[in-house]
């Protein structure tokens, strides 16, 4: 029975050109990868400035490896609170200009963890209609009402709020800093004030932000920011920056802290070196490349210019978009495919996402590419 069950799930997935599958590959550089004795370069990792391979993170890891071990062997409200967590927390605090941050496992975890903490079942929440599937479980979880407004329309987002703000007790807006299929960008300052004047908080998804700047001098108090360190950090966890207040409470409440097992130390330890790296003065020249890059590709093609990291080129149909993909992995290029319910049925699309190391030739020779395919 359950068996057939599967088969049939996966009968239906193949037919509608949705099927999934795990191909066992890996980085051998900042953009390189391999898979069996074929050598790929990747425009699919959202290691945005390489960190990941940097010597520097690296030997963080190994160090905190050899004195502390490879687990952390309980949640972080157990005994797995390294005081690594401390300084890592200042660090994430300072990025954003708040007064505390709380890191999680994941930003999956952050996500699904911190919206139940903030609103309820007497809640509403009023989201971007292209916010991250992790954003939406936290919702789900919740249990509060939600209502979403079309992409970026700030309009309909009023809209929404004028109609449902006044029946229910608090209100969340939800939106992405930088949005991970498409490449475009919030209008944060407009969520911003539209929150404040409808009594509502506001919690942006910065897992893509390459500046990862808090727009104005200060943190607003209804803004929670939320990060991941697994993106532009190269390592793993997610973390949200908040006021005292708010962070002390989702240290208190979050689930997926209290009942999960803390990150390895040596993953702390990374995220904090690169953390640092990033900051450093001499680093400075390399935080602009990944969007300089991006728009040296989409200025090749003619497209319009990226606003991200991440450059989006629908191809509407599921199959039509594993073709292309297929078709730029034999030419040596490593190129995400992205289906539903990633993205909305019929805007199946490349998602090319630039890194800091990408050079020159590789952009133009990927361009070249991929006009053969247009
Ligand atoms: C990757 C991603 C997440 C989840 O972060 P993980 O650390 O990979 O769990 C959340 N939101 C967005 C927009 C993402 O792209």
């Amino acid at each position: 029975m359950l068996d057939t069950f599967a088969k049939e799930t996966l009968a239906l997935l193949q037919a509608k050109g949705l099927y999934r599958t795990l191909v066992t590959r890996h980085k051998t550089g900042e953009v390189t990868f391999e898979e069996g004795d074929k050598a790929y370069i990747s425009f699919s990792c959202n290691d945005y400035f390489g960190l990941s391979q940097h010597p520097l993170v690296k030997k963080a890891a190994q160090e905190a490896i050899h004195y502390y071990g490879v687990g952390a062997g309980a949640s972080r409200l157990v005994t797995g609170n390294h005081p690594f967590y401390i300084i890592l927390e200042k660090q994430l605090a300072a990025l954003k200009k708040t007064e505390a941050a709380c890191v999680f496992g994941s930003g999956y975890l952050t996500h699904i963890g911190v919206i139940p903490v903030l609103v309820g079942s007497n809640d509403l929440v009023v989201a971007d209609k292209y916010i991250h599937a992790s954003m939406l479980d936290g919702v789900k979880l919740s249990g509060a009402k939600l209502t979403r407004f079309r992409h970026n329309d700030t309009a309909h987002c009023v809209h929404l709020l004028k109609k449902y703000r006044k029946h229910y007790r608090h209100c969340l807006i939800l939106t992405e800093e930088t949005f991970s299929m498409d490449g475009d960008r919030a209008p944060l300052e407009e969520l911003l004030d539209l929150a404040l004047s409808y009594e509502a908080w506001c919690m942006v998804d910065g897992a893509h932000s390459l500046d990862q700047e808090v727009p104005g001098h200060t943190h607003p108090s209804h803004y929670i920011a939320m990060g991941t360190l697994s993106k532009v950090m190269g390592g793993y966890g997610g973390y949200i920056s908040a006021s005292a207040e708010v962070v002390e409470m989702v240290r208190n409440k979050a689930r997926t802290l209290l009942f999960s097992t803390a990150l390895p130390p040596a993953v702390v330890a990374a995220n904090s070196r690169a953390l640092a790296l990033l900051g450093e003065p001499s680093y400075g020249h390399m935080l602009s490349r990944p969007l300089a890059n991006a728009r040296y590709f989409t200025q090749l093609l003619s497209l319009p210019p990226a606003q991200s990291a991440i450059v989006p080129l629908i191809l509407k149909e599921e199959k039509k978009v594993m073709e292309a993909a297929a078709y730029l992995l034999e030419k040596g290029f490593l190129v995400a495919a992205i289906r539903p319910p990633t993205v909305p049925l019929h805007t199946s699309r490349l998602r090319f996402s630039f890194s800091a190391h990408h050079s020159k030739e590789q952009i133009e020779a990927l361009a070249k590419a991929v006009s053969a395919i247009r």
